[in-house]
């Protein structure tokens, strides 16, 4: 029999391992700032594999591959085949998050033949100037290439199968106080175009690098009354484990949700694990950089694959993160690794 799977010392599951392919990006945006060059010690694939398994044993049953900009790595679709077998062992979804400016007609189809099932999109603009102040790039010509880009990446996944009207197709967007609060109706308007649920992201103080401040949020209400005077919405329950509120728009025209880490923390089910692309695993995405636990140890010079289940099964046992529940009351100024190597 199974051994039974862990939960954390506030009785929390196992459920979600986003896996980080790579700390590099090709854009730079301001709020994210990813580091120019990978951190020394990238994982090889049978050692990501190692660490998929172990983590779906137990008890993920769904794999977010990340990073930095995941469509970066040249074994992206490799890593999909190669983890695919452990859908037998309780792995129920492959899904990936992207800003799409990489994804090509081709790449959408082999990732779809590889088995992924879900792609989220970023984007934080509905213009080019928007576009371009919130991805780093030089001006609003450059923004508007980049936002055609991903509008031809939307189409390119969904030609490949990726279904919107069932989840498999979403588009992430950060709203930053000052420097795209005037996009949130232009990117629902977008996305109602498109039958795309939109998911609106509080912008968060994760890293110490994008100069943060509680002043430039916007909150999940206040997007949510922004966008509900423009077209009439409907709540939806929030599913357990979820990082988003949802909303049903009245005239039929699909979802909205905003994730609201910050005004409305939903740490008391968080069932997430991240894996940084040097191996390093974090149980909270607001975490110190030195609280992170090194897997190489059980992944070379071979991988030891009893051994870093018990690592990760007792460092699951032992979390007991509510970082973004704790901001609520206590104003801490703490370490925090960069997201782009944590892998957002
Ligand atoms: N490069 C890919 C992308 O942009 O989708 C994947 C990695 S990125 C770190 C994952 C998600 O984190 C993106 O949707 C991004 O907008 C979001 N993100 C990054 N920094 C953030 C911040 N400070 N606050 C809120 N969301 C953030
Ligand atoms: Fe790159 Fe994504 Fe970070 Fe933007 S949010 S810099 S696209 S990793």
């Amino acid at each position: 029999m199974a051994p039974p799977q862990p939960l954390d010392s506030l009785g929390r599951p196992l459920g979600v391992l986003r896996l980080s392919l790579t700390a590099r990006c090709n854009l730079a945006c301001p709020y994210c700032l990813p580091d120019g060059q990978e951190p020394p010690g990238l994982l090889q694939l049978e050692q990501r594999l190692a660490v998929v398994q172990a983590a779906v044993a137990l008890g993920a049953h769904s794999l977010r591959l990340t990073g930095g900009e995941p469509l970066l790595h040249p074994q992206l679709e490799n890593l999909i085949t190669a983890v695919e077998p452990l859908r037998e062992r309780g792995l129920r979804e492959i899904a990936l998050t992207s800003n799409g400016t990489l994804l090509s007609a081709r790449r959408a189809q082999v990732l779809r033949a590889a088995g992924l099932d879900r792609i989220t999109l970023s984007l934080d603009g509905a213009d080019g100037a928007s576009v371009a102040r919130m991805a780093g790039l030089a001006d609003a010509r450059a923004g508007e290439r980049a936002l055609t880009a991903v509008l031809e990446a939307i189409e390119h996944a969904r030609a490949a199968g990726f279904n919107p009207a069932t989840g498999q197709l979403k588009l992430n967007a950060v709203i930053q106080r000052g420097r795209n609060d005037d996009q949130v109706v232009p990117l629902a308007e977008l996305c109602r175009k498109r039958g795309l649920e939109l998911r609106l992201i509080e912008y968060m103080d994760v890293g110490n690098r994008n100069g943060w401040s509680p002043a430039e949020v916007v909150s999940a209400s206040e997007m949510a009354e922004r966008i509900r005077f423009r077209w009439p919405l409907e709540p939806l329950e929030r599913d357990l484990h979820s990082t988003a509120r949802r909303w049903r728009y009245r005239d039929g025209a699909g979802r909205i949700a905003v994730v609201a880490s910050v005004s409305q923390p939903f740490c008391g089910d968080c069932n997430r694990l991240r894996v940084t692309a040097d191996g390093v695993a974090y149980t909270c995405l607001f975490a110190a950089p030195s609280s992170g636990l090194d897997l190489k140890p059980w992944l070379q010079p071979s991988i030891a694959p009893m051994g870093l289940e018990q690592a990760l099964s007792q460092l699951w046992r032992s979390r007991r993160d509510r970082y973004s529940e704790e901001r609520q009351t206590n104003a801490s100024s703490r370490d925090h690794a960069e997201m782009a190597y944590l892998g957002g």
